[in-house]
């Protein structure tokens, strides 16, 4: 989320996110000019490259392979093969990772059907795998399909699989109050999408105050919680709670950032012994995933500009 003022321009660069030049200039140029900085790369041989060291530097990782929106069901099931595969090779290399993906990458558009069947494959593959999934939170209008697929697996048995809610919604608080009995598992996020006032608070100092409640009322419930933000005082203010509470340090909370975002953050709080998940996207679909991160600190678009003078122009 961003301040008051950096708002318009949020809202300029999600809407150039559906202007087709400038996906055209962007997918062609934007690799180079820094997408790399938030993108694993194209291929899940470049994501494994960064998945094994970001382990190695104490990182746990959740996988998400770029898509949204797939609009064939042979799309839908690449994808859902996709995050099997990958979800096999983690046990083989022993990587800390799981997968966290976007319904509508699996066929929500197409059919809720479908997208339950694909993303049940997936959560099968996890837990023959001994390994967890998260079902992603896209635009407000696949919140009651993603949580529906999400309820609907947590009633089959699927222990092993999470949500995640935004704090920008109103609706957020009311949502974990009724999912909190399923024995959930939850991730905690701003939003990152833009969101009308009807449905979303729009002052960042209601999102971070109801991200904090959302935060404490889930650690005390005792769901797993996963605190995915960069945001340092919310980040200390969760600290704070979980010890006056005696939470203890694992088992009960993880915190989350993405990759290429508050490094020394992220660092900082691994080195506190608190247990830290990047994630880390991948694929040829990166045009969205990166007008998002654009949007969210519109200092990133000065970084890709400059990257562009420096080259002489793209
Ligand atoms: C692990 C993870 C999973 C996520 N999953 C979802 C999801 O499923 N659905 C969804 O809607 N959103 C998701 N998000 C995105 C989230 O909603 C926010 O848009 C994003 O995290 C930025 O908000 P913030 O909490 O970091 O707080 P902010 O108040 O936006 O930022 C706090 C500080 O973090 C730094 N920062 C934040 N974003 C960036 C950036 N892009 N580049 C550089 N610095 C930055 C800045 O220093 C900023 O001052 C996810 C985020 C994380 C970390």
């Amino acid at each position: 989320m961003v301040n008051v003022l950096d708002r318009p321009l949020r809202a300029m660069i999600l809407a150039a996110a559906g202007n087709s030049a400038v996906r055209r200039f962007v997918s062609v140029h934007g690799m180079r000019l820094g997408a790399a900085r938030f993108v694993a790369g194209e291929t899940a041989g470049d994501f494994l490259a960064v998945a094994r060291r970001v382990n190695h530097d104490g990182f746990a990782v959740a996988a998400g392979i770029l898509g949204e929106g797939t609009r064939d069901e042979a799309g839908a099931r690449d994808a859902t093969e996709e995050y099997s595969a990958l979800l096999q090779r983690f046990r083989v290399e022993r990587l800390d990772a799981n997968v966290a993906l976007k319904v509508t990458h699996l066929g929500l558009d197409l059919s809720p059907e479908l997208a339950l069947q694909n993303v049940r494959r997936v959560a099968q593959r996890a837990a023959d795998c001994d390994n967890t999934m998260r079902l992603d939170m896209e635009q407000s209008c696949y919140v009651d399909a993603t949580l529906s697929i999400y309820r609907t697996l947590r009633t089959e048995g699927f222990a092993n699989v999470g949500f995640v809610l935004q704090s920008y919604l109103h609706r957020s608080v009311s949502d974990l109050e009724a999912l909190l009995p399923l024995g959930s598992n939850v991730r905690i996020v701003k939003g990152a999408y833009l969101e009308p006032k009807g449905v979303a608070f729009q002052e960042k100092r209601e999102v971070d105050e109801n991200y904090a409640r959302l935060v404490e009322r889930s650690l005390v419930d005792g769901a797993y919680t996963a605190i995915a933000t960069h945001d340092g005082a919310l980040i200390e203010r969760a600290i704070a709670f979980a010890e006056q509470r005696g939470i203890p340090k694992s088992g009960r909370f993880e915190f989350q950032m993405l990759y290429g975002v508050a490094s020394p953050l992220a660092k900082k709080l691994v080195a506190r012994g608190y247990r830290v998940r990047l994630a880390v996207p991948y694929g040829d679909f990166w045009f969205p995933y990166l007008m998002r991160r654009l949007a969210e600190r519109p200092a990133n678009v000065a970084f890709l500009l400059k990257n562009l003078l420096a080259r002489g122009g793209a």
